[in-house]
């Protein structure tokens, strides 16, 4: 009798999961993976670090060759064949060796390719390349890119922009980047794509938002940008989307997104008969709005390969999606994503509330208490968490996980505040960040605390319109004299106010702001207590305020009577505005 076969197109991360699934599910069937390239099985996502090396590292990337596959696995793998056509209804495929083959199960894993742009120029400069592959970091390497280019510069601000730009900076090279959109990592919300910004640039990353390559001139290795300008760089890197290789599929009929990639159930079933798919060339359900999206992720293709495998041998498994959980490191820093955020939601049109907060990774008298920002989405009416950011330099891959897991569980703000999660000093303060955001979400609705975002903040500040409204820095002078204040703001430390605020107008607007937020919390409920009613804390305080970069004044002379004032353009408005 015939053995089962197995055919498997495309060797790099989805293909070869789906064939040792397939293996270890079926130790009988026959099991063939075409791979058009020289290479299976390979690390892509270690490219961006290998740039950190000045010579050509890549073949540790390798992680398997074909001879294991065979050996341990007894999977037959053709390197440099690639499959040309398939045949849904006659179960079979030809590639480009002329060979043909039929199949009983057929797993399809041929991924994406890195998309390029219109640039005009770009045809006669030879100087460039996509970071998609390791047939890229070897053109990388081989074009001496570390050996002759001063100057690269990067196209596109996504996470693979980000990781190759900071590896590139590494090695001593000075590097700008493009973004098309307002922001770099444009798909957080606005803040956290700021305060990245900041440490890019801190750390010598030229950044160019709101801008165009439009043309390149080969000869000046001249780059001309759509605000007008012109800079002179030595080497383009471009990393600014993927376009699912599917066209064989497609000219089959089978069921697609907009951009081409394939629907699959949670079986990785495709809507062609006995064909799975999986990683990059498929659409995965999008477990937040049940409704099909495009998340090319290398822990996607894995899992999925593995679903795809498991069933085309027999098993039945299902992969049931994603939600868009992603992580991205930024020099010292890391930035972290999973679910919605408000740009999100209001494009999908769920009812939402958030809650944005600074907090630290680590109690404040354990040495080195970083800060880490987090915002968390939840829904209005469940209060189910549907979508978190979080910002740091540390714990934020611990934090990011366990919300990830929250939205998964279908947890709720309240099921947040009750977590057992582990605490001792080194890690994490008593009340983790997780918790914290359990807390700030219960109470922010019941206790009615009005608050005010540092963008806002700094969007009233700068449009002067912030006459009439006290801003009062509620820290101690201490913390003032070390740190500056908000431009405009004025010092009256929390106890001191909590004394006067019998004698304070309570119909003036008030904005108060502590370090991290827990303070001004405190000051809010106590003055709302005593009949204040335009109160508003800011959220994240002034260590939020600092990250985002927004204007400080550097406080040099404590006044007289206690208060300590900005050095310029700013005066002492406590007597002012709040009638003392
Ligand atoms: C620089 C970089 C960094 C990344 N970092 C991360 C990260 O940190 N975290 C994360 O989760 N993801 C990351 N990713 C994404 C991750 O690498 C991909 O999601 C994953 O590689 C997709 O695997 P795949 O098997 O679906 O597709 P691919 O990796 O694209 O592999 C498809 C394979 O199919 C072959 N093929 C195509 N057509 C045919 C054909 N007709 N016949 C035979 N063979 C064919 C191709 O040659 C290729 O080898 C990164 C990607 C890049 C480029």
């Amino acid at each position: 009798m015939n053995k089962k076969r197995i055919i498997i197109v495309g060797g790099l991360s989805a293909g070869p999961s789906a064939a040792a699934k397939a293996r270890r599910t079926n130790p009988d069937c026959e099991i063939i993976l075409f791979e058009k390239t020289g290479n299976i099985s390979t690390a892509t996502c270690g490219i961006p670090y290998a740039l950190a090396n000045e010579t050509d590292d890549s073949d540790k990337l390798n992680i398997v060759d074909a001879t294991l596959l065979k050996d341990r696995f007894d999977i037959d793998v053709y390197l440099h064949e690639s499959v040309i056509d398939i045949d849904p209804e006659a179960h079979n495929i030809i590639t480009n060796k002329g060979s043909k083959y039929t199949y009983d199960k057929l797993v399809f894993a041929t991924g994406a390719s890195a998309y390029t742009p219109p640039i005009d120029g770009l045809e006669t400069f030879s100087h460039w390349s996509h970071c998609k592959s390791i047939t890229d970091l070897k053109k990388i390497y081989k074009e001496g890119v570390f050996s002759k280019a001063e100057h690269i510069t990067v196209l596109g601000s996504g996470l693979i922009g980000i990781e190759v730009a900071e590896n590139l900076k590494k090695t001593g090279k000075k590097v700008t980047v493009i973004e098309l959109q307002k922001n770099v990592l444009p798909i957080w919300e606005e803040k956290f794509s700021i305060m990245a910004n900041g440490v890019l640039k801190a750390n010598g990353i030229e950044i160019k938002t709101d801008s165009k390559l439009e043309k390149i001139d080969a000869e000046n290795r001249t780059f001309y940008l759509s605000d007008g300008s012109s800079f002179k760089s030595d080497y383009l890197l471009i990393a600014v989307g993927l376009k699912p290789n599917t066209e064989l599929l497609l000219a089959e009929g089978a069921e697609h997104l907009k951009n081409g990639a394939l629907i699959v159930n949670e079986q990785m079933e495709t809507s062609l008969p006995d064909i799975y798919a999986a990683g990059d060339c498929a659409s995965i359900k999008n477990l937040i709005t049940k409704k099909h999206g495009y998340f090319p992720m290398g822990t996607h293709s894995n899992k999925g390969g593995r679903v795809a495998g498991a069933n085309a041998a027999g098993a039945s498994y299902t992969f049931k999606g994603a939600y868009n959980t992603t992580i991205v490191k930024i020099f010292d820093y890391t930035l972290a994503r999973t679910g919605f955020n408000a740009n999100m939601l209001k494009s999908e049109h769920i009812d939402y509330e958030s809650v944005f907060f600074t907090t630290t990774a680590i109690p404040s008298f354990y040495e080195d208490p970083t800060d880490l920002f987090v915002e968390i989405y939840f829904e209005k009416n469940t209060k189910k968490v549907i979508g978190a950011e979080i910002f740091g330099e540390k714990g934020v891959d611990k934090r990011i996980d366990v919300l990830s897991t929250a939205i998964y569980a279908g947890l709720t703000t309240h099921d947040l505040e009750n977590l057992d999660l582990a605490y001792a000093p080194p890690y994490s303060p008593a009340k983790d960040a997780v918790i914290t955001a359990g807390f700030i979400g219960e109470r922010e609705e019941d206790e009615n605390i009005q608050t005010i975002s540092p963008a806002y903040l700094n969007s009233i500040i700068k449009a002067g319109t912030l006459n009439g409204t006290a801003l009062l820095d509620i820290r101690n002078r201490d913390e003032v004299l070390k740190s500056g204040m908000i431009t405009g703001a004025s010092n009256q430390p929390l106890e001191a106010l909590l004394k006067k605020a019998d004698l304070l107008n309570r119909n003036e607007e008030v904005i108060v702001y502590c370090q991290r937020g827990a303070r001004g919390y405190v000051a809010t409920l106590a003055l709302k207590a005593r009949g204040f009613t335009k109160i508003k804390n800011l959220a994240g305080g002034f260590a939020a305020w600092s990250a985002m970069k927004y204007s400080i004044e550097i406080i040099t002379k404590p006044s007289k009577n206690g208060h300590s004032k900005a050095n310029k353009n700013v005066k002492d408005t406590n007597g002012e505005i709040l009638g003392i």
